[in-house]
């Protein structure tokens, strides 16, 4: 788990050419440097549920942009609606209609 996290932004470079727009060294950080970089800006809370501690680098599925670090819950929900503004707006209808 280490040393896919060291390892991985250095294998794709879709992910360097991602990490080089974000950051200024962006194509020699390493995953989990990115992560702790991402950490330091949310200080140290989840991008979307301001949780404590949040482990998991979200991003972009078309191109490889890293976005920030999120809890499980919030990654995986942004997953499930699979990263559409549009469904997750559609889903905070359905709620307020159905929520008392
Ligand atoms: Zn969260």
């Amino acid at each position: 788990m280490d040393y896919w996290l060291d390892r991985a932004a250095e294998v794709s470079p879709v992910v360097k050419d991602a990490l080089a727009r974000r950051f200024p060294t962006g194509g020699r950080l390493t995953v989990r440097e990115v992560r702790a970089r991402f950490l330091a800006r949310q200080n140290g809370k989840c991008a979307i549920c301001g949780a404590d501690g949040p482990t998991h680098l979200d991003h972009d599925h078309q191109t490889g942009e890293y976005r920030g670090v999120l809890c499980l819950g919030c990654n995986v929900g942004l997953g499930h609606f699979r990263d559409d503004p549009k469904r997750l707006g559609e889903a905070i209808r359905y709620l307020d209609r159905v929520l008392l």
